[in-house]
C-alpha cells in the first residue's frame, strides 16, 4: 500500500487543530498526518522550511500556516502580513514543486474579496477589484496564492489549489482580545466582564454582517478538498446564514449566561460592512452537508474556553 504522507502547515493553529481532532475517527488507513507548528521550522526561512520537506517527503500539503489576526490586529500590521504571508506561501509552493508534492491545498479567506462589489459573491469574482482598506496587506496575500496556484499549474502541471473559509472560530481560537477575531475577542471580553463585574464591550456599531464556519466543519471540508476536489481554481467554503456581530455577541452572552450591562464602543471600527459569499459551487459537490448550528458552535467554544482558561492562546 502506498502512503499518503500529509504534510499540515500551521498544525498547532485553530484550523491545523480542528483537522487533527476530526482525523481521530476520520482518517484512512494509507494516509500519515504531520502537523507543524513554528517550533519544527519557521517558514519565513527557505532553509528550514526546506528542511521540513527534506525529513517528511509529503505526498500532500495542506498549507493552514499564516501570520493570522482580526480587523484590529489587521489594521496595525498591513505591510508585516503582506509580506510574511507571500514568503511562507511562495516558500512552501516552490518546496512542494522541488520534491513533487501531488497536491496542495493552501487557505485564503472571504475577507480579501472586493470591497465593492455585487453580492453574492463566488470564486470567479477574487480579483475583481482592490479589497478593503482595513486588511489590504493580507488580502494582497493570500490573493496572490491564487495567481501562484495557476502559474504552478500551466507551467508544471502541479495540482496546487485553494479554500476560502468565512469567518473561522472554534476551540484553540487565538482569544487574545488585540489580536483575535471578533468571536474569540468576545468571548474572553465576556470571560472577563463576568469574573469582574464590569460591563461587556462590543467594538464599532455592531451592524456589520458576517458569515461564521466552526472549525469542526470547516476541517470536515478541508479533508473532503485534500481527497476529493480536482479543481485548481478555489472553492468557498462558507454556511448560507449571514449574521449581525449584534447577534453574534448576544449569543455568547447568553452562553456565558451573562447578567451584566453591555455597551457599543462606536468609536471602533467596522471594518468592511459585509463580505456576503456564495456557497453554491460547494453545494453542488456536497448538496447534503450538514453545518453545525451557530448556538451550538457557539456554547462549546465557550464552554472549551473555560475549561482552558488558563493554558489557551490569549
Ligand atoms: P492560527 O490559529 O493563528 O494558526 C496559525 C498557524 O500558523 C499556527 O500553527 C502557527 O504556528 C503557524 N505559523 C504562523 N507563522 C508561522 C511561521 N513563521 N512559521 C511556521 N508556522 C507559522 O490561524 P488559523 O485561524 O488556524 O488559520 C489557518 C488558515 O486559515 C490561515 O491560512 C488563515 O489565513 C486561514 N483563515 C482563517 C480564518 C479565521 O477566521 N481564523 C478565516 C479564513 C481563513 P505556531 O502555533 O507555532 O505559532
Ligand atoms: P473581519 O471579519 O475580517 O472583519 O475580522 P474580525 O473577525 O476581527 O471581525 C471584525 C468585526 O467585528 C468588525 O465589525 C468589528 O467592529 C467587530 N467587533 C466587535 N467587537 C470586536 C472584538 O472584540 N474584536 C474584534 N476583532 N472585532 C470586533
Amino acid at each position: 500500500m502506498v502512503k499518503e504522507v500529509t504534510l499540515v502547515t500551521g498544525g498547532s493553529g485553530l484550523v491545523g487543530k480542528g483537522i487533527e481532532k476530526i482525523l481521530e475517527t476520520d482518517s484512512l488507513p494509507d494516509e500519515e498526518w504531520i502537523f507543524l507548528s513554528s517550533k519544527d521550522a519557521n517558514l519565513l526561512s527557505e532553509s528550514e522550511t526546506e528542511a521540513v520537506f527534506e525529513k517528511y517527503r509529503p505526498t500532500r500539503v495542506l498549507h493552514l500556516a499564516a501570520q493570522v489576526g482580526g480587523l484590529f490586529a489587521n489594521m496595525k500590521a498591513n505591510c508585516d502580513f503582506l509580506r510574511n504571508n507571500m514568503k511562507m506561501n511562495d516558500n512552501i509552493l516552490a518546496m512542494s514543486h522541488k520534491y513533487n508534492v501531488k497536491k496542495v491545498v493552501s487557505c485564503l479567506s472571504t475577507c480579501i474579496f472586493p470591497d465593492k462589489t455585487t453580492y453574492p459573491i463566488d470564486e470567479t469574482m477574487l480579483h475583481n477589484g482592490p479589497p478593503h482598506d482595513s486588511n489590504f496587506g493580507y488580502s494582497y496575500a493570500k490573493r496572490m496564492i491564487d495567481v501562484i496556484n495557476r502559474g504552478y499549474y500551466e507551467q508544471y502541471g502541479c495540482q496546487f489549489t485553494s479554500v476560502i473559509p468565512c469567518n473561522v472560530f472554534g476551540p484553540h481560537d487565538n482569544f487574545n482580545i488585540q489580536q483575535g477575531h471578533v468571536i474569540p475577542g468576545l468571548m474572553h471580553k465576556a470571560y472577563k466582564a463576568q469574573q469582574d463585574g464590569t460591563a461587556f464591550q462590543i467594538w464599532g456599531t455592531g451592524a456589520p454582517l458576517r458569515q461564521f464556519i466552526y472549525s469542526l466543519d470547516l476541517a470536515r471540508l478541508f479533508i473532503w478538498v485534500l481527497r476529493e476536489y480536482q479543481e485548481i481554481e478555489p472553492i468557498i467554503l462558507a454556511t448560507e446564514e449571514e449574521i449581525s456581530i449584534k447577534d453574534v455577541a448576544f449569543k455568547i452572552l447568553e452562553a456565558f449566561e451573562f447578567k451584566g450591562g453591555v455597551e457599543f464602543l462606536t468609536d471602533k471600527a467596522d471594518g468592511q460592512f459585509k463580505k456576503t459569499a456564495s456557497n453554491t459551487k460547494l453545494r453542488k459537490y456536497l448538496p447534503e452537508f450538514k453545518f453545525t448550528p451557530i448556538d451550538v458552535a457557539i456554547k462549546e467554544t465557550v464552554e472549551w474556553f473555560k475549561a482552558n482558561h488558563e493554558t489557551c492562546r490569549k
